[in-house]
């Protein structure tokens, strides 16, 4: 069975990823700084969140069939925060065509 969110991606691809620099591996954290832009002294952005259309650089695969994170293990605050099922995925779903959460589980939530 496949998780729902590998073939979909559509938060990946639908929002600003902002987090704070200190996540950074530069600064002591996990995220490989070389995918994240600067804001201001205190915020980075994922690369590719920051332009339109949005499109995290840490993302693979094509949205809405088969996706993977890059950096899975090591992605910022923002992208544990967002559940799946919740306003912000189903919004993200829409925007990119796919019907809701719930639909796509389907008979795969036990
Ligand atoms: S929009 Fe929802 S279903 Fe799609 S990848 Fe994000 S959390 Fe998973
Ligand atoms: S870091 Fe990974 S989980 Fe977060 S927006 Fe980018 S591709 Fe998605």
């Amino acid at each position: 069975m496949t998780h729902p969110c590998l073939s979909c991606g559509a938060c990946c691809a639908s929002y600003r990823v902002d987090f704070s620099i200190y996540e950074l591996d530069d600064a002591g954290g996990r995220v490989p700084a070389g995918l994240a832009v600067e804001v201001n002294g205190s915020t980075c952005r994922m690369r590719g969140t920051d332009h339109v259309p949005i499109r995290c650089a840490a993302l693979t695969g094509k949205v809405g069939e088969q996706v993977g994170c890059g950096i899975y293990e090591w992605r910022p605050s923002p992208c544990h925060e967002l559940e799946p099922g919740d306003y912000g995925c189903e919004k993200a779903r829409a925007r990119h065509g796919l019907p809701p959460y719930a639909e796509a589980v389907g008979d795969r939530i036990v």
